[in-house]
């Protein structure tokens, strides 16, 4: 690379008046050695030192990203996006390794591994295979053993414009698994033949267990429901996603570092402290309980053996607990006009009193006027709870957190055009433009956007995050000086 003079001036005589406009212009043209020359050269001709420092901070942070974009040691490769150990130290995260415009896909997956949270199981039947809820209000309000009123059945569940109805996929329609005596429905032939063939349900069909291994996962529900950790339940759809992927011939350490090891993890029980309740010997406890039923689950599978180690079990927890994804997604019959039309006030009562337990799980405080009466709720569209879930993702564990996101994580069923087949998706948008080298960040939890450090704080504490990303960091050291810092105008905002 060519390097040109330095600007003409004399020593003694003050920098040349242009030199930040020289500096930043081959910074933009990613000329870093001219850059580098004319910062030298302001800084010779007696630059103060407090400029000198702000701009050779901006050349070492676009030396940075051009040595992670030209050397990345990439971990793994989720479509536009890249895996590498964070500069920080602070674990490893996802990166961008080129431009990226606003509104951008940057990755599209299934999780590893998904269920329906217990308690949103005993308020709305939904595809055991994309989570969406199926049937009609009358077969809904009869899952939930409420007495359907006259006409409930014409209410049909469905997520299309009415004239758009895609082959496979009929509103309104229930396609019941068939296994032998299995509860488990779905929305679509589809889904059906996908989750008997590559998810957990190929393994954890009622159909397909034996009676003890069956009575075993009831076991295991419950003790889930019991101990409010859901994530034991997740556990057991995990290990058959692991053990499907033996079956398709993969090593036992590929499959053990792709659903184990790549990720953050701890020991389970060193993770506990949530409440005075949640203590390491009762994680514990828990876990010895926990793993002779997994045992029973997975007795008649031989590929499942090797992946039942306590060790590997309790990191595998500490990895939910670290880097899940709640998943939540809307009930359509929050959208149907006609809903109230046939709820009574009882019923609408009687709904509302089956999903109260489901509404401490929602991260957003209410900010609104919320309305008088369930049956208002239902006039206004807002009765029926969120379908929600739990789920480990690839691309998205490796997502860091900031409360001044670059993107958005969206959710897709199967019956909607972002999804890539059947099943659940996940995806992610940016929301604004990215450019080579930066580090993708989400809101965890995405109410924070917008709001004060404190109030960022105090969301973030309901989930057990105190958040040190650099948002937070500047802020606190805004709070903490009486002198407002001083920025050069010019400085691109990471
Ligand atoms: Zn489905
Ligand atoms: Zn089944
Ligand atoms: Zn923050």
């Amino acid at each position: 690379m060519a390097v040109s003079a330095p600007p003409a001036g004399v020593l003694g005589m003050g920098p040349d008046p242009n030199w930040i406009d020289n500096f930043t212009t081959c910074i933009f043209k990613q000329d870093y050695d001219t850059a580098r020359e004319v910062l030298r050269s302001a800084i010779a001709r007696g630059a103060s030192t407090h400029l000198a420092e702000q701009y050779a901070k901006v050349l070492e942070e676009f030396l940075t990203k051009r040595d992670e974009v030209e050397n990345p040691v990439a971990l793994a490769r989720f479509e536009e996006c890249v895996v590498r150990e964070t500069s920080s130290g602070q674990g490893r995260g996802l990166y961008v390794p080129s431009y990226q415009t606003w509104g951008a896909q940057l990755w599209k997956e299934r999780p590893l591994a998904y269920i329906q949270s217990p308690g949103s199981r005993k308020c709305v039947q939904v595809c055991c295979a994309c989570l969406v809820p199926v049937g009609s209000l009358a077969s809904q309000l009869k899952y939930m053993n409420l007495e359907p009123p006259p006409g409930s059945e014409k209410i049909l569940l469905s997520t299309y414009p009415d004239e758009v109805c895609p082959d496979g996929f009929c509103p309104g329609q229930v396609i019941a698994c068939d296994g032998n005596d299995c509860s488990e429905v779905f929305c679509s032939q589809s889904c059906r033949s996908w989750a008997l063939s590559e998810s957990s349900h190929a393994i954890l069909c009622k159909g397909r267990l034996g009676p003890k291994s069956w009575s075993a996962l009831q076991s295991l529900e419950l003790l889930a429901i019991e101990t409010d950790s859901e994530h034991l339940l997740l556990l057991a759809h995990h290990v058959a996603c692991m053990t499907l992927a033996r079956r398709s011939g993969q090593s036992l350490e590929a499959v053990k570092d792709r659903f184990a090891s790549q990720f953050a993890s701890a020991p389970w029980d060193s993770l506990a402290g949530a409440d005075d309740s949640d203590t390491p010997e009762e994680r514990r406890r828990c876990m010895s309980c926990a793993i002779p039923l997994l045992e029973t689950i997975f007795e008649a599978e031989d590929l499942a053996s090797g992946l039942l180690d306590s060790e590997l079990l309790s990191n595998i927890l500490g990895t939910f607990e670290l880097v899940n994804m709640c998943i939540s997604l809307p009930h359509p019959l929050n959208s149907h006009a006609d809903v109230a039309d046939y709820l009574t006030e009882e019923l609408a009562e009687a709904l509302a009193k089956m999903q109260e337990p489901l509404q401490s799980d929602s991260e957003s405080e209410p900010e609104t006027e919320q309305p008088t009466s369930p049956w208002a709720s239902a006039r206004q569209g807002q009765l029926f709870e969120n379908i929600i879930g739990t789920a480990l993702c690839e691309a998205l564990a490796f997502t860091n957190h900031s409360c001044l996101p670059n993107c958005r994580i969206e959710f897709a069923t199967a019956s909607q055009p972002e999804a890539k087949g059947p099943g659940l998706w996940l995806y992610s948008v940016t929301r604004r433009p990215l450019v080579p080298g930066d580090e993708v960040l989400m809101a965890y939890v995405p109410s924070v956007v917008g709001q004060p450090l404190q109030v960022r704080q105090r969301k973030m504490q309901k989930f057990g995050f105190t958040c040190h990303c650099r948002t937070c960091e500047t802020d606190r050291v805004l709070e903490s000086e009486p002198v407002p810092v001083v920025t050069s105008s010019g400085y691109p905002q990471p």
